[in-house]
């Protein structure tokens, strides 16, 4: 089978530039490289498309282009719309005689183009899904403290279930459809709800853990149809869902465990001593959730002078006063640790830079408006911060977490040389 469509496309250049700018519109940096490859990809099949090339020659671009966009993790309702727009702009600005056969067999190309991409996409996002659920189990088995988060794993399994059914098209023995009767649910109806104390929450991961069987649902009637780019929506679906039920465990997690390590006494941030187990923990959880983390220095700018103007005891009221002022801006699953004299690391689970900076702007003014009224004394202080997001890769630097303190701490140099009362990130 051959296809020539050079007597559609009658001006190469300015219909791949037109595509091109519409492509680009929405990404922001389109000196970008990964751009630049994509754009080549495009440059290649109107090459194709203009000269007389067998259909599987153009299919296997496409395909490329498929495995390329997963490769950077891009969702397949990006690229399907990509292959959507192209179409559009080809059919826009066809020749104005052009026959019902050759539209028909324009529209007869795409659908096998699109057909092939999402079977292309779905191999290789169930390939993926399965290899990566699998590094997830594993971070769940090297967490140091858990409690709610295990029965995640019992998710997971059931995800890859899935995935391997979706793979083989096979609808025999197929994870349990019923969310009430998935070892997840079971136990989302049953101890789940003396563990997890917080009504709405549960009520939450409940509706989630519906919305999932549903898509699942979905999945399993779809199967055996061909019908692959429903197949692959409906996985990737299945798959942010479930790492949204982790993530608000994990969550949940943390708030059982601050409440299990011992505090500080003058302050009542975390003690240092936790800092590692702490940190081992959220990276495992990061990694299992696919989230990112803040990580975060903050130390109290002059304090000394604090100290020599009103005394150690109210430079102790100072600190308290900060903890209870950075508490208040905290929620109950983030941390905040004492880690010298005036310094504190605070980390945000499932928080990125651009929401952890938010936060951290929050604290830096509330602290540097409130001042503290002690004795006679009306007492302003600031605070400078030094942030870094992490985003954990599987057995990368895990047990380093001074590495990433010390990353953390000079930015926290940069706030204090760029005139302190700052955050400044990475
Ligand atoms: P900078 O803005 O550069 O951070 O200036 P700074 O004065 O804060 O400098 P530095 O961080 O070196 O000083 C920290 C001071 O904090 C020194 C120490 O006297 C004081 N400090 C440390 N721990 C405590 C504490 O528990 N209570 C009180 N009151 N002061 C403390
Ligand atoms: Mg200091
Ligand atoms: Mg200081």
């Amino acid at each position: 089978m051959t296809y020539d469509l050079s007597n559609i496309i009658e001006n190469k250049e300015s219909l791949l530039e037109k595509f091109i700018d519409t492509y680009t519109a929405c990404i922001n940096d389109t000196e970008d490289e990964k751009v630049i490859t994509v754009i080549e990809y495009y440059k290649e099949i109107f090459d194709l498309f203009t000269r007389e090339s067998e259909l599987e020659e153009i299919l296997l671009v496409f395909e490329n282009l498929a495995a390329y966009k997963l490769e950077l993790e891009i969702p397949y309702i990006i690229i399907s719309n990509e292959i959507y727009g192209l179409e559009n702009v080809l059919i826009m600005h066809m020749p104005k005689d052009i026959d019902n056969q050759q539209l028909l067999s324009l529209i007869k190309l795409f659908k096998a183009i699109n057909n092939r991409v999402a079977h292309k996409y779905l191999l290789k996002y169930v390939e993926k899904l399965i290899s990566q659920n699998n590094i997830r189990q594993s971070s769940l088995s090297e967490l140091v403290e858990k409690n709610l988060i295990v029965h995640y794993e019992s998710h997971l399994i059931w995800l890859t279930d899935l995935a391997q059914h979706i793979k083989n098209n096979q609808r025999t023995a197929f994870p349990e459809l019923d969310e009430k009767k998935c070892t997840f649910g079971k136990w989302l109806h049953s101890d789940a709800k003396t563990m997890i104390q917080n009504n709405s929450k549960l009520h939450e991961i409940n509706t989630i853990h519906k919305n999932l069987h549903i898509f699942a649902k979905k999945i399993y009637n779809t199967l055996g149809m061909g019908e692959y780019h429903v197949l692959v929506s409906y996985l990737e679906k299945c798959e942010m869902i479930s790492l949204s039920i982790g993530t608000e465990l994990a969550l949940l997690d943390h708030i059982l465990i601050n409440k299990q390590i011992s505090k500080d006494t003058l302050t009542g941030a975390l003690n240092r001593n936790a800092l590692h187990t702490l940190f081992e923990n959220e990276y495992e959880l990061a990694l299992a959730t696919d989230t990112s983390f803040v990580l975060a220095i903050c130390d109290l700018d002059h304090f000394k002078k604090v100290n020599d103007t009103y005394g150690h005891v109210a430079g102790d009221h100072v600190l308290k006063h900060f903890v209870d002022i950075v508490k208040e801006n905290l929620r109950a699953s983030d941390v905040i640790i004492r880690y010298g004299g005036e310094e504190f690391v605070i980390m945000l689970p499932a928080v990125n830079k651009k929401n952890g900076y938010h936060v951290f702007e929050k604290i830096r003014k509330n602290f540097a408006d409130t001042p503290l009224h002690f004795n006679d004394y009306t007492i302003r202080t600031t605070v400078s911060i030094g942030m870094i997001e992490i985003h954990p890769v599987h057995m990368y630097k895990k047990h380093f977490v001074d590495e990433y303190i010390m990353m953390a701490d000079q930015n926290l140099y940069i706030a204090k040389e760029n005139g302190r009362n700052r955050i400044e990130y990475c």
